[in-house]
């Protein structure tokens, strides 16, 4: 064993066993880059490997592992399979070893090697002999090398690397490593009986029994949900240590004003988040609260009021929408209801700020806060807009945006301004203390009355004919349709030769059964100008069926949309379909979904036999958990933390629970100040700058 110690942020090439080219594929693939992010690179799952067993000692139906050397390798095709074989023996016997339809297992295998072979022992219904024909894995030892036993890892892999590739490099790094120093708080260590760190990382890859993988598991999930929710505590801390917040007035006559202009009764949810909200803004301490409400359940309204309310105390109001067409049209809503009431509103869009004249105009009014509420894109109003009295910003779907930008705003003014954050997607409770800890939650969860619930249909791509006939009779019905096609990576040569998916559909539709309907296609990376331009025209109901990618995700409002088709629709997380899906179903008409798949993966079809039976955002995001696993419920990108990588949002909910329970003890003692510099440490290195905000203090 060599004694050669390094630094968990050194590069992944270094480690023996994997070298430049392997170092290479593993940043590609895997996004692995450093030692740490390899040690942490946690296995999906186990095999027991603890024992060998002898070739003649083999029973039928035994689950084993065998060692051997192969002979009498041979590869034939029958009408029905391809067939590769060969003979392992060992000094007490030998079994023959079947593969069916796996060609690529042929270029691993030679006569003469030693393999490890694990799976198990069948009697073969041709011969009446005991082979092996269910291998689960199998790999060749170098000459010399002793198999590794033990419950041994599976990783989360990539075609060109294998197991015993992982296995081999991650023993390598574990001799290496120098004893890990603890690092949590030894009365949490004591009191939940956790192993220590040094031990768990080690027993996390090579547990000695399964009782030792669980405690292992169990440590470190609760130091990642540990570590998340201290960080996300000391931002909130911070920010409250630093300055003052606005302490708004009891509601007063405009506020009450508007809520008469707004041409319909609040529901119970919209009434009950409004008073948390109003409490929240009259408290001293700036109100980090979301609002959680399925696409359509009415948040804008409520967040509405917020900023009549911030407007009545004399304060500005901001509103970040995710796009610049949603921006317009909260603009327009805002200003019909708004203006009567003398509240003065400005619409930040690109089309204005790219004037210098139009621009400096507005920025100035701002300044002066002879505006009340400015409306535009976060990007926008990020930008230089000087505020003289911010009193609270709204961000729309701010799951698009990362947390260190929420704060980016309100860094620019005195008073720290209140915060109102919606999201529509349906985070489970666990995840919502996870991704938002730092927040307070309000939830909307009963729709307005009066909405027709969507039907949704999972077909195969031999019903298209059926289906686009009957968009076609929609859209005779004076109704419009979406179709939404997904994006796929391709490569150039290969971009050369197809279209993209929505870009081939347009031009099927288009040119075929729709050729007497105005159609258009609308894609991620055509000019923003010739997007708002379509999306403007689809709303005025010109357009009658659009082609588009996911680039319509984001809330538009067209009531007198009632059918959309999403196409290869198992590409396309569940989230992402129930986010789409709510574009339909906004007006009075019966609305439709249909989904195509042709996909014939159990997982597939099961997920989207969820999305025909609920319409229901919070039911479908924990479905969808359960069958996916948390990992992939968000991407990064859509929450700004990373994902979990070793806890479990649902088997891990009461680990949560004492994690932030420990958190906010820790992070509120004084005296425990130089625990913050570790666990910042411990932060940057595990979730890099995500944390950047509390890791550079
Ligand atoms: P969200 O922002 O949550 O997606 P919106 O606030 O855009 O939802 O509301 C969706 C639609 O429902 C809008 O047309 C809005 O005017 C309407 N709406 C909101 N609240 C109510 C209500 N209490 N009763 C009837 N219609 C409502
Ligand atoms: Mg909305």
């Amino acid at each position: 064993m060599s004694k050669t110690n390094f630094e968990f942020t050194d590069d992944i090439m270094y480690l023996k066993g994997i070298g430049p080219r392997f170092a290479e594929i593993l940043k590609k693939k895997l996004n692995i880059k450093t030692m740490y992010d390899f040690l942490t690179h946690y296995p999906r799952d186990y095999e027991d490997q603890r024992k060998i067993t002898p070739i003649g000692n083999l029973e039928v139906d035994d689950s084993v592992v065998i060692v051997g050397r192969l002979s009498n390798l041979n590869k034939r095709e029958t009408s029905r399979f391809n067939i590769i074989t060969g003979i392992l023996s060992d000094k007490t016997g030998h079994i023959p070893l079947t593969w069916f339809n796996q060609d690529y297992v042929y270029d691993k295998l030679e006569n003469g090697i030693r393999l490890v072979v694990i799976g198990k022992v069948k009697l073969d219904s041709y011969s009446g002999m005991a082979t092996m024909n269910q291998i689960s894995s199998f790999h060749a030892l170098d000459s010399g090398e002793m198999p590794l036993l033990g419950i041994l890892p599976i990783y989360p892999a990539t075609a060109a690397l294998s197991q015993n590739f992982f296995r081999k490099a991650m023993k390598n790094l574990l001799d290496k490593m120098p004893p890990q120093p603890e690092i949590l708080p030894a009365q949490i260590m004591t009191e939940l009986k956790l192993m220590p760190l040094d031990k768990a990382l080690r027993a996390i890859h090579f547990p000695k029994d399964f009782a030792e993988l669980e405690n292992a598991r169990r440590r470190l999930a609760f130091e990642e949900l540990f570590s998340i929710q201290c960080g996300l505590m000391l931002i909130k801390r911070q920010e409250q240590d630093d300055r003052l917040g606005i302490q708004h007035k009891r509601n007063g006559k405009l506020v009450k004003a508007a809520k008469e202009a707004i041409p319909f009764e609040l529901t119970g949810d919209q009434k009950k988040t409004f008073r948390d909200i109003c409490k929240d803004m009259q408290e001293k301490l700036p109100m980090r609260r979301l609002v959680q409400g399925d696409v359509g359940s009415g948040k804008t309204v409520v967040a509405m009021l917020a900023l009549v309310k911030t407007v009545e105390n004399g304060f500005q109001g901001a509103f970040m929408a995710p796009t610049e067409i949603l921006a317009v049209q909260h603009f327009e809503k805002f200003s019909a209801l708004l203006e009567p009431l003398g509240i003065k509103i400005a619409l930040l869009s690109a089309k204005i700020t790219s004037s210098k004249k139009m621009r400096e105009e507005i920025y100035k009014k701002i300044s002066n806060n002879e505006i009340n509420i400015v409306i535009g894109t976060h990007a926008l109003i990020q930008e230089g807009v000087q505020f003289k009295k911010l009193g609270l910003v709204v961000t729309d779907e701010q799951h698009r945006f990362g947390i260190a930008q929420r704060a980016a705003l309100e860094k620019r003014s005195e008073l720290i301004p209140d915060m109102l954050v919606m999201t529509a997607t349906p985070i489970p409770r666990t995840m919502t203390l996870t991704v938002y800890g730092d927040l307070d939650i309000s939830l909307i969860k009963h729709l307005p009355p009066g909405r027709q619930p969507i039907k949704t249909y999972v077909r195969t791509k031999t019903s298209r004919k059926q289906i686009y006939d009957f968009v076609r009779s929609e859209i005779f019905a004076g109704r419009q349709a979406y179709v939404v096609c997904p994006l796929i990576n391709r490569s150039d040569s290969e971009k050369l030769q197809k279209l993209d998916p929505a870009t081939e559909m347009f031009e099927m539709l288009s040119k075929n059964l729709f050729s007497d309907v105005k159609c258009a296609l609308l894609h991620g990376k055509m000019k923003p100008n010739l997007k708002d331009a379509i999306m403007e025209s689809f709303r005025a109901g010109e357009i009658k069926l659009l082609v588009s990618t996911t680039v319509i995700e984001v809330g538009v409002d067209v009531p007198n949309a009632t059918v959309m088709v999403i196409e290869s629709a198992e590409r396309f997380g569940l989230a992402q379909l129930h986010q789409l899906r709510g574009r339909v179903g906004r007006g009075s008409e019966k609305s439709y979904c249909i989904l195509v798949s042709n996909s014939k993966k159990d997982i597939a079809k099961a997920r989207l036999e969820i999305m025909e039976s609920t319409t229901d955002g919070f039911k479908l995001a924990e479905a969808d958990l359960q069958l996916r696993g948390p990992g992939q419920f968000f991407g990064e990108e859509q929450h700004g933390l990373p994902d979990l990588k070793i806890a479990d949002v649902f088997r891990d909910e009461e680990l949560l629970i004492t994690a932030r329970a420990a958190a906010e003890k820790y992070v509120t003692d004084e005296a425990d100040l130089n625990y913050y510099s570790e666990l910042r440490k411990n932060l940057a290195l595990a979730y890099g700058n995500k944390f950047s905000q509390i890791t550079d203090a």
